[in-house]
Formats: C-alpha cells, sequence, structure tokens
C-alpha cells in the first residue's frame, strides 16, 4: 500500500475504494475494506503486521467499501453510521450489492476460491458492531479519529479525519480524477459536506476513489456536482422529457471510471442524469 504519511497508508490503485489504515502506538485503525477477496485478505495481514486491528470504519454503504468486512471478522470493531448499517449489503431492483461484488471477481484471481456463498455471506457480513448517528470521536493510543458526518453522496456519508496525521478520508464524498457516481446522492447535501471537508486544517485528503489529493480538490469536485445539476435543471427548464434529459445529459468525456468499472460509464450517466431529473421534478409536499 501507499505510505501518505509517516503512520497513515492507502491503497489507490486496485479496484473498488481506497481503503487505508493508520497505526497508532495502541494498535491499527482501518479505514474501509478492499472489495476483491485476495486484496481483502492480503490488506489484514498487511495490517496486523503494524498491531492488532482496533477498529474497522466504514465510510458510506455501497458494495465497494464494505464487501471486505466479511473478510476481517474478528479483527477489531466495526464501527459505521446508523446510515450505514440500515442499507448494508441492501438488494434493491436496480443494484444487486452481492452481484455486484462477484462481478468483479475476473479482475482477482484467486477472488473465486474466498468468494462466499450468498446465504454464508449474509448470515455474518461483519456489520456494525459500534453504530453511531451524527459524530463520533475515537481516541485509539495516541491518535484521534473524528468520524465527520458528511452526507450527501449516500445518508450514512462519513469523513475521517485523523489531525495528528493532518489526514482526513473523504470516501465517496470525493472522486478525484474520475466519474462521480450520484444516483444514490442529495447533491445539495453533498456540497454543505464537502463546506465541511475544506474547513479542515489537513494536508491529505485521501478520496473514496483517485488519487491522493489535497483540499484544492474540492473545489473540482463542487463544480462536478454543481454542473450535474444545472445541466439537468437546464434541460427541465427547455421542457426535455425524462428521456431526451438521459439521452442527452451526459459527462463521459469528462473522466474515465475509477479502475476496472469502465464499462459501467453508461450506467452512471444514465442514472445520474435520470436520478437528478426524478428528485428535481418530484412534487414538494404541500405546506398546510
Ligand atoms: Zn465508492
Amino acid at each position: 500500500m501507499e505510505q501518505i504519511t509517516p503512520r497513515t497508508f492507502a491503497e489507490t490503485k486496485v479496484r473498488g475504494c481506497n481503503p487505508g489504515f493508520v497505526v497508532t502506538n495502541s494498535g491499527t485503525v482501518v479505514i474501509d475494506t478492499p472489495q476483491l477477496p485476495t486484496k481483502a485478505v492480503a490488506m489484514r495481514r498487511e495490517v496486523e503486521g503494524h498491531g492488532p486491528i482496533r477498529y474497522v470504519i466504514n465510510t458510506e454503504h455501497h458494495v465497494d467499501h464494505i464487501f471486505g468486512n466479511y473478510y476481517f471478522k474478528g479483527a477489531g470493531q466495526v464501527v459505521h453510521h446508523q446510515g450505514v448499517y440500515d442499507n448494508f449489503m441492501t438488494v434493491y431492483p436496480e443494484l444487486d450489492p452481492f452481484e455486484y461484488a462477484r462481478e468483479a471477481l475476473p479482475d482477482d484471481p484467486g477472488g473465486e476460491l474466498l468468494f462466499p456463498e450468498r446465504e454464508e455471506y449474509y448470515a455474518d457480513p461483519n456489520k456494525g458492531h459500534l453504530v453511531f448517528t451524527g459524530d463520533l470521536t475515537l481516541r485509539v493510543g495516541d491518535h484521534t479519529f473524528h468520524l465527520l458526518h458528511t452526507p450527501g453522496h449516500t445518508p450514512g456519508q462519513i469523513a475521517v479525519h485523523v489531525p495528528e496525521e493532518r489526514v482526513v478520508f473523504t470516501g465517496d464524498t470525493i472522486f478525484n480524477d474520475c466519474q462521480t457516481w450520484l444516483m444514490t446522492s442529495d447533491v445539495d447535501q453533498w456540497i454543505a459536506s464537502l463546506d465541511r471537508v475544506r474547513a479542515l486544517d489537513v494536508d491529505h485528503v485521501i478520496p473514496g476513489h483517485g488519487p491522493v489529493t489535497t483540499l484544492e480538490y474540492v473545489n473540482v469536485q463542487r463544480a462536478v456536482l454543481i454542473e450535474w445539476k444545472s445541466a439537468v435543471a437546464d434541460a427541465i427548464a427547455r421542457g426535455w422529457t425524462r428521456d431526451e434529459v438521459v439521452a442527452k445529459v451526459n459527462f463521459a468525456d469528462r473522466y474515465p471510471v475509477d479502475i476496472g468499472q469502465g464499462y459501467m460509464m453508461d450506467y452512471i450517466q444514465t442514472l445520474n442524469a435520470g436520478s437528478l431529473f426524478d428528485k428535481l421534478t418530484a412534487v414538494p409536499a404541500r405546506a398546510h
């Protein structure tokens, strides 16, 4: 894994999210788990080489951030927001997270052997032991972990700020130089959460996807969100139908999709545009 600071490590070059860990003088803390089975097993071994795992923190409920928890059973307490707990590997008509995890196996030679049966997996996927709402601060040895509720990309989204290392793990509140997935999102909340991240005093921003960056990139991510929303709002103002919006509003040329998921480009564009159309055209509840 890539060393970001003397005690902070992250993996940004493998399919799935960017998992990371911090080494304290009283054990280690994992932030998000690798989606690919062999990578999850290897990461656990690597982290445990630095000290026992005290906590496994998830920044959101999407499969690429939580599926790997399965391979960290018995390694400390799993910590995540109530919004992650409530949506943990839930099957939706538009996406079956377990099948999506299975779909990635061709990118992971050896992963097939470690991949559980569906029933075996759901019997104990290693979800939250310590579940919270709002923010939570964990002190582990000589380090502080501020778990900041930063909803937007997903309702249970958090950022993990470690002041002693001057780093923040933002999860998918930041997609650096790759496509932004916003179909399960509240864009306005997301922009407010970017402001929360922007206020931190840090040198390194470890995004959910893409290379490690700095706080400057918050401005780019905000622009991406505003562009998406205003492009769809503009199309609605022109009277376009949902089908027209999905067909014509597209940011595919802007960035590639993160590693290994290039085949999802059309899916992302279609669901980003369609979900924004649905949210912007929904009839607000009447005041009474
Ligand atoms: Zn992600």
